[in-house]
């Protein structure tokens, strides 16, 4: 009977003190089929998402007043008070201090507001990722995300599985949960479904009951959602563990300590600059002048803009990894993804497109070889080039059977419409043809369409012969276990990794019924085993056991079995993984396939792929168990596949590449994952078939479980990279040769500052803050996986780039100080000639800037649309300053004649001739070497 539709609880009872069928009333909800359509809406709206709503555990203000923390932002706050009361004392309004805390303000608030945005968006980008949970509404089982769960819900718990919402739990079987997210409880707890607990039993001991956020390490249930979002254990909780990690990234802290160079150099210079200035009078007469140099010397370090376009850059990688299906979980993962020298993959799905098929089945008498595609229960039988009709083959049906009962995935047909109505008639020209789809493991639904193709319904069987006990597939045990119940007993069916399987019989059978087996006979069905596996086919053994008790331990019955056969499986290797290994050889990156599959497998996929070459070898599992330290790391020097390995393999493999000072991105679904995602230096997820445990612990994604979407965010890590040292040398050379400009004023015996504070501000905002956003932008040059990796332990200013911006700050500075001794004889605008002639070189530096090696003749105008606005966009504001009264009045420039914009234009443009004829002489310098190659001046 389904109950009427309706809110199942005014006030929540004690869930674990009742039965489980007074849950299932009290939660109005059908023990059997769940809650229908009508009364999923209706709770839907009553009780909202089932989300827990995410704080970071900072209040906002806190947030804000972090922003301030910075030593450069701090020195601003100093300059301006100093400035100040320079002004207040001369009766000047202070618009130069209001202008520097204007900016240290709008620098804190947009720090504030990029950081709340990083934040939500990476709250975004979890959600995109959020767990998808089985349940059964309207007696059908569908996979929804867990956010759309409500109180009364039939839900699936499978090993790996975070627990979405609170309840009762109505089956489990082997079941045990690591609630540690809740009670601080690291071991794990085994729950019950069929007791009654008292009403004082804590919450730790609540076997009945399983929470929101604890994690299913082993077993499988059925949980009826009790309470769900803010309701459950984990909502109660204040701070919650869902807070968005906002953990600085490696730039970040090395800009902060660029920050701490830049402020103390800035500080001795300026301390060079008095002294010498003062000892030149003789007296302290320049004092007032000395301190405005000073003053301007500290504005002119600081670039104010270099953080907004760091996070922005950020962002935007982000973004475009997303739209490659990369999610990143963890913000550093965006620049150190760059980094990765080894890819450590998965086979199944990853490097294969997990779409299997059955292809064969070999009992003790036949090779039997199966047509048809995909997940459509359509094809036939063969032996022997002979149509075979299976209900004739008896063993066939017994292997076939035996893959249906242990098996936990689902075949569902969708009926959908085919064909094109004729409008004018109202009969389809063709009749409804169902859709295939597929809830749970590839594998085992493979297994599935199999047995269809035999006239072999899951349902009906389970039915027939209900399932009594299970020990559900792990990748530890590398086999499944089931019993059911079958007319007069019972019988056990395992089907797992045909050796593991062949070693727990001691029988085989046959038409008679079944014979012992002998080791001759043992050697045969390995040997099928390994030609089978060498041609790339997935092969499971399969076998069972009757039984006339229920096993207290199904672990020990697991033996003695009789073998019914070997089933083979063709999953295809993805044709765009063999073009993304390619690319990784080209970019330095080596590439390992850590699989739980059969060695022979594994090699024939490795090599079709290019992994490895002919006469590579591969390392089973046991042979690493066995191996010492120094051994492993001998073998993960050379080896590039591992097959039947467990978790703990992949964890010791990590270990060792890191130890050989490797960067190791590291692909894994099971919750035993884990350990070896968080120990890698770039954890990788399944999105589709990965465990919620191994999600949490990645700190990345791939939405489509796909291998050459590790590539292509490796790919986006490099541009990113190389894009903040692209618009990190562009801004930084810039504020050197402003120091330069200023400091040199004084001791050349100039009269006056050469820039004010604002017009400082004015350049390292907007003269260099626009076009560094616009860089930031800039696409993938071409050949940026054609470059080994770099290391991501490197200074911001290796590879020359710390070289080339003292190069081009001192070039900056010489030729304006040049331009400034000549101009100041003659007119009285020589201040506002150095201003602009300043700002007017940073355009031509970032048009020079946006290759390394190619001159600007050579890069495409229109590949990176941004700079051209961005640049535009700068010199009109610049002449804005200049010509429009207001402007000038507050930013005391005054109007130029058109001669010396002419000559600021011809002084500007040497900085980009500059960059160009550097790009020459490295590609002479390159070209002249070429058995030494040299890497690009800076990259
Ligand atoms: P990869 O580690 O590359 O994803 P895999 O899927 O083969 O490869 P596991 O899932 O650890 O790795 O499986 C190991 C072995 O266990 C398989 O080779 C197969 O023999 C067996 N196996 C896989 N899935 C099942 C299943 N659902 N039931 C029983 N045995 C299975």
């Amino acid at each position: 009977m389904i109950p009427a539709a309706g809110s199942p609880v005014s006030s929540a009872p004690a869930w674990h003190t009742l039965t489980l069928a007074a849950t299932a009333q009290k939660l109005q909800t059908d023990p059997d089929r769940g809650l229908t359509t009508q009364q999923v809406l209706q709770r839907q709206q009553e009780y909202g998402p089932n989300e827990l709503i995410a704080t970071s555990g900072r209040s906002r203000w806190q947030v804000l007043l972090d922003q301030f923390s910075n030593i450069m932002l701090l020195m601003l706050i100093a300059v301006a008070a100093v400035s100040a009361a320079l002004a207040i004392e001369e009766g000047e309004f202070p618009k130069d201090a209001l202008a520097i805390l204007l900016i240290v303000g709008l620098n804190g608030g947009l720090g504030y507001l990029q950081e709340s945005r990083a934040e939500k968006a990476l709250a975004a980008l979890k959600k995109l990722a959020s767990p998808s949970v089985r349940v059964e509404r309207d007696g059908l089982w569908q996979e929804i995300p867990a956010s759309k769960l409500v109180p009364g819900d039939r839900v699936l718990l499978e090993a790996g599985v975070q627990i979405p919402a609170d309840g009762r739990l109505a089956e489990a079987v082997n079941l045990q949960v690591r609630e540690a997210a809740l009670t601080g409880e690291a071991v794990a707890v085994v729950k019950q479904a069929d007791c009654v607990l008292p009403a004082d039993t804590e919450l730790g001991e609540r076997r009945n009951m399983a929470f929101m956020g604890t994690e299913v390490l082993q077993g499988r249930g059925i949980l009826l959602v009790t309470s769900t979002g803010m309701r459950t254990e984990l909502g109660k909780v204040a701070t919650l563990l869902q807070s968005v990690e906002t953990e600085p990234t490696p730039l970040q802290r090395r800009m902060n300590q660029l920050g701490n160079v830049l402020v103390f150099g800035s500080l001795a210079l300026v301390a060079v600059v008095v002294v010498v200035g003062l000892l030149q009078a003789g007296n302290m007469a320049p004092f007032t002048s000395l301190l405005e140099t000073s003053l301007s010397m500290a504005v002119a370090v600081v670039p104010e803009g270099l953080p907004a376009v760091i996070t922005v850059t950020l962002a935007i990688g982000t973004q475009r990894m997303v739209r490659r299906n990369a999610l990143i979980r963890r913000l550093p993962a965006v620049e150190t993804l760059g980094s990765v020298t080894t890819i450590c993959s998965d086979k199944t799905g990853t490097l294969t497109e997990n779409k299997m098929v059955v292809t064969e089945i070999v009992t003790a008498s036949h090779h039997y070889h199966l047509t048809g595609t995909g997940y459509i229960p359509q094809g036939s039988f063969y032996c022997r080039g002979e149509p075979v009709d299976p209900q004739g083959a008896p063993d066939l049906l017994a292997v076939l059977r035996a893959t249906v009962f242990c098996n936990d995935a689902l075949l569902q047909a969708n009926i959908q419409p085919a064909g094109v109505r004729n409008p004018r008639s109202a009969v389809s020209s063709q009749p409804p043809s169902p859709t295939w789809s597929i809830l749970g493991d590839p594998t085992e639904a493979a297994l599935l369409v199999a047995a269809a193709k035999a006239n072999l319904q899951k349902a009906s069987l389970q039915e027939q012969c209900p399932r009594v006990q299970e020990l559900p597939f792990s990748s530890e045990r590398k086999r499944m276990s089931v019993v059911i119940q079958e007319k007069g007993g019972f019988r056990v069916y395992v089907k797992g990794s045909p050796e593991l399987v062949l070693e727990r019989c001691d029988r085989i059978q046959n038409a008679e019924g079944w014979r012992w087996l002998s080791e001759e006979v043992r050697q045969d069905i390995l040997n099928t085993n390994d030609q089978m596996a060498a041609q790339g086919t997935r092969v499971l053994g399969v076998a069972t056991l009757e039984l006339e008790w229920i096993p207290s331990n199904l672990e020990e019955v697991e033996q003695n079995l009789i073998w019914l056969g070997l089933v083979g499986m063709h999953d295809a290797p993805r044709p765009e993984a063999r073009e993304a290994v390619a690319r990784c050889q080209a970019a330095g990156i080596r590439t390992l396939m850590i699989t739980g599959d059969h060695q022979l497998t594994a090699v024939a996929i490795a090599r079709d792929l290019g992994i490895i070459g002919p006469d590579d070898r591969a390392v089973e599992g046991r042979a690493l168990s066995r191996m010492s330290a120094d051994e492993l790391l001998e073998t993960v020097r050379t080896v590039n596949v591992y097959a039947r390995v467990a978790p703990e393999h992949k964890l010791r493999i990590v270990q060792a590449l890191q130890k050989q000072n490797q960067f190791v991105a590291m692909t894994g679904d099971g919750v035993n994952d884990a350990p070896a995602l968080r120990q890698a230096d770039i954890g990788i997820a399944m999105g589709i078939t990965g465990t919620d445990v191994s999600k949490e612990a990645s700190d990345m994604v791939l939405l489509d479980d796909n291998f050459a979407t590790i590539v292509a965010a490796i790919e986006e890590g490099r541009v990113v990279y190389s894009n903040i040292r692209r618009f990190v040398k562009y801004i930084l050379g810039s504020n050197i040769g402003e120091v330069l400009t200023v400091a040199a004023a004084p001791i050349l015996g100039l009269g006056a500052v050469p820039l004010t504070p604002l017009q400082i501000l004015w350049m390292n905002l907007v003269t260099d803050g626009l076009p560094a956003l616009a860089l930031a932008m800039e696409p993938a040059e071409p050949g940026v996986m054609d470059k080994p990796p770099f290391s991501p332990k490197e200074s911001i200013f290796a590879q020359g780039l710390g070289a080339y911006m003292v190069r081009i700050g001192v070039f900056f500075a010489i030729t304006t100080i040049i331009m400034m001794l000549i101009v100041e004889n003659y007119t009285l605008h020589w201040r506002t000639m150095v201003f602009t002639t300043l700002c007017v070189a940073q355009m031509g530096h970032a048009v020079a800037v946006r290759s390394n090696n190619k001159l600007i003749v050579e890069t495409n105008p229109f590949s990176n649309p941004y700079l051209f606005w961005a640049v535009l966009a700068t010199l009109l504001l610049q002449f804005a300053l200049l010509y429009v009264p207001f402007l000038r009045n507050f930013f005391g420039t005054e109007a130029l004649t058109r001669d010396e914009l002419w000559i600021c234009m011809g002084f500007s443009s040497l900085i980009m001739v500059w960059v160009e004829m550097e790009k020459l002489y490295f590609r002479w310098r390159q070209g002249s070497r070429p058995s030494q190659p040299e890497p690009a001046p800076t990259t």
